[in-house]
C-alpha cells in the first residue's frame, strides 16, 4: 500500500541539511575497527509498515549495531519468558553512562533497565537460558525481518570487544555475585560481545524494526510480542533508550529509539514507520550526534511523534 506521505524527499531534505553541519562528534575509540569509521558518513532508512523503505546517503551500508541489538533480545527474551524478565531487571532510567557500575550495589545486582549494559547482560543471560543460543537466536531473527539472510556477526569485532571488555566483565561477575547471572559469566560475555558485534545496514535495522511499530507483529504476519508486550518496549526505548540523554532525546525526537556507539539509532513511530539513521560520530553520551539531529529534523518536519 502506498502511503499519502511519501517519505523520500523528506530523506533527501534531511540528508542535504545534516551535509551542511559541521560538528559530528568522534567514533567511538575504544576498539580500533570503530575508531576507525569516518564521522562524514551519513545514512537513513524509512520502513513502512508493509515493508516498504526510502533511504538516503549510506542507507545500505552495513555498520555495527552494538547497543541497538539491545531492543532485539529484550523482545525475543519477552517472548519467551513474559513478565518474569521483569523479577531481574528494572524500568526505570538509570541517568548514567551507559557502562556505568554504580547503582548496581545499591539495587542488589538487579539493573536499572534492560538498555544499560548491565541490564543487557542479565537479557542476555536469560535468552541464552531460554534459547541456548542468545547470538544465533537474535541474528536469526534479524534475519527474518530484514528478510537479508547475509547478516552476519563480524568476529574481528567480537574478538576486539573480548580484548577490550574488562568493564563488562565485571559487570558481569559483579552481579553474578547477587545470583542475577545464571550461565558462566565467560559464556555471557561471549554471548553479548558476539551480539554488539551484528552489522546490518539502516534498511536491514529499519525493518527489522517493524514489528514494534505493527503493535508486536513479525514481517510474516505472525505475532512476536503482545500489544501490551510491544507497548513495554516503546516505552523503555523512549524513557531509557539513550541512557543519560534519554529526556533529551524525548524531549527533540519525541520517538522511542535505541542507539548504539557505532553511530546507528533506529526509532518507532508506533502504527506508522520505523526508521534508522546511521553516522558514526557520537556526543558525549555515547548517541549519534548526527542521527539524532536528523530524527529531530524528520519529527519537526514531518510531524509524526508520539506527542
Ligand atoms: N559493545 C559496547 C559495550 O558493551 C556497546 C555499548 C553501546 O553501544 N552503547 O560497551
Amino acid at each position: 500500500m502506498s502511503s499519502p506521505l511519501t517519505f523520500q524527499p523528506v530523506l533527501d531534505r534531511i540528508a542535504a541539511e545534516i551535509e551542511q553541519t559541521p560538528g559530528r562528534g568522534r567514533p567511538a575509540d575504544y576498539i580500533p575497527a570503530l575508531a576507525a569509521c569516518d564521522p562524514r558518513r551519513f545514512g537513513m532508512a524509512v520502513a513502512e509498515l508493509d515493508g516498504t523503505v526510502y533511504g538516503v546517503g549510506d542507507w545500505r551500508q552495513p555498520f555495527s549495531t552494538q547497543s541497538i541489538t539491545k531492543v532485539f533480545t529484550l523482545a525475543l527474551d519477552l517472548a519467551h519468558e513474559a513478565d518474569e524478565l521483569w523479577e531481574h531487571v528494572g524500568r526505570e532510567p538509570s541517568g548514567n553512562p551507559f557502562n556505568s557500575l554504580v547503582q548496581l550495589e545499591y539495587e542488589n545486582g538487579i539493573p536499572r533497565n534492560p538498555f544499560i549494559n548491565a541490564g543487557a547482560l542479565v537479557v542476555t543471560d536469560r535468552l541464552h537460558t531460554q534459547t541456548g543460543d542468545a547470538a544465533g537466536t537474535l541474528l536469526g531473527f534479524l534475519r527474518a525481518e530484514s528478510g537479508n539472510d547475509e547478516l552476519a556477526i563480524n568476529e574481528d569485532v567480537a574478538a576486539s570487544e573480548t580484548a577490550h571488555g574488562d568493564r563488562n566483565a565485571a559487570l558481569g561477575h559483579f552481579m553474578a555475585s547477587y545470583g542475577n547471572i545464571g550461565n558462566p559469566v565467560p559464556v555471557l560475555l561471549d554471548e553479548y560481545f558476539r551480539q554488539c558485534s551484528v552489522e546490518a545496514s539502516c534498511a536491514d535495522l529499519a525493518l527489522a524494526t517493524g514489528f514494534l511499530a505493527r503493535h508486536g507483529i513479525r514481517a510474516d504476519g505472525t505475532r512476536l510480542l503482545t500489544m501490551s508486550q510491544a507497548k513495554e518496549v516503546n516505552a523503555v526505548m523512549l524513557t531509557c533508550g539513550t541512557y543519560d540523554a534519554a529526556g533529551e532525546f524525548a524531549y527533540r525526537v519525541g520517538l522511542p529509539g535505541k542507539s548504539g556507539v557505532g553511530g546507528g539509532i533506529i526509532a518507532v513511530v508506533p502504527g506508522r514507520c520505523t526508521l534508522c539513521v546511521w553516522s558514526p560520530g557520537l556526543d558525549g553520551h555515547g548517541n549519534s550526534v548526527a542521527g539524532v539531529a536528523a530524527l529531530d529534523r524528520f519529527t519537526t518536519i514531518t510531524g509524526l511523534s508520539v506527542f
